[in-house]
């Protein structure tokens, strides 16, 4: 036996197996689960707090520019409006992982082993307790100070859209958002949160785009994906599963090629937030793959 054991009394050796057995019980296992790096990454990481900080400031220091630029638009819903010189600026930006900070409601889902619930986000949006994504208020409030309105355009739904499925998204939004300090200026009566379902409109965002550019010069574009810039880019439900993964495969390519032709823009009218968590991405991938790990290149070539 060796020296150190023997000189351990038999009551020490069963209570330190004991603690032992302990700690194995009490140890958590890990995560499984497509969200919880990306999640973790945005709620713990000063990486993601400077990635966001680093967009937003971009975004401030270019606005002098874009205001002063009469022939200025980030949109390219607005491309040959013979008024635009004559419009006042307004940027228009996203909710969600763009201005509200809904990590806390994803963090649940992941403890739970859940993918995404639309009961469990309903819950989510009356709770009223998304918290601002880094760097999102001190531009909102940037904005205003220049004379610029803020408009969000969200995909959460509007109170009045579907008489069956009534909701109160749309005003848990306005107060989760004036709650945290957020502008809605509405003294002229324009709406300046545009959920979905309002005036016939469906998650496209460019329908809304359009009735915010027929009002306002649209001087940037701040969102967290690529619908959030230019025109709906998810692919159509088909039930062949061979022509939905050619479709996607058609969408990635697609999505890669409006941010090339606009790389000029970037940083400058479409300002984008880091959001690893969920989106577009994760669409066109699963329906190509079937699984985001099956859809891992071992080889970039
Ligand atoms: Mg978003």
């Amino acid at each position: 036996m060796h020296p150190s054991i023997r000189r351990f009394s038999p009551v020490a050796l069963i209570a330190s197996i004991a603690l032992l057995a302990l700690c194995s019980c009490a140890s958590p296992k890990p995560v499984q689960h497509d969200q919880a790096l990306a999640v973790v990454w945005m709620q713990r990481s000063a990486e993601y707090r400077a990635a966001c900080e680093q967009a937003f400031a971009s975004a401030s220091a270019a606005l002098p520019r874009a205001i002063a630029d009469t022939t200025w638009s980030a949109c390219i819903e607005q491309r040959g409006d013979a008024a635009l010189a004559s419009k006042s600026p307004a940027v228009v930006v996203d909710v969600d992982e763009t201005m509200l900070d809904n990590s806390a409601f994803a963090a649940r889902q992941i403890e739970q082993g859940a993918g995404f619930d639309a009961v469990a986000w309903a819950d989510w949006v009356k709770e009223r307790r998304a918290t601002a994504i880094p760097g999102a208020l001190a531009f909102a409030k940037a904005a205003v100070s220049l004379g610029v309105r803020v408009v969000y355009l969200t995909n959460r739904r509007c109170d009045s859209g579907d008489a069956q499925k009534p909701s109160s998204e749309e005003s848990d939004t306005r107060a989760n958002l004036r709650s945290l300090g957020f502008p809605i200026d509405e003294r002229d009566g324009f709406d300046v949160v545009l959920t979905k379902g309002e005036r016939g409109s469906g998650s496209d965002k460019a329908s809304r785009r359009t009735i915010v550019a027929e009002r306002f010069r649209i001087v940037q574009l701040v969102g967290d994906n690529l619908g959030d810039f230019a025109a709906d880019t998810d692919p159509q439900k088909d039930d062949d599963a061979a022509r939905y993964a050619l479709q996607c495969k058609e969408v990635e390519a697609r999505r890669a090629a409006i941010v090339t032709e606009h790389s000029a823009w970037w940083g400058t009218r479409w300002i984008l937030i880091p959001n690893p968590s969920y989106g577009g991405f994760e669409t066109v991938v699963r329906g190509q793959h079937g699984t985001l790990r099956a859809g891992l290149r071992t080889d970039r070539n």
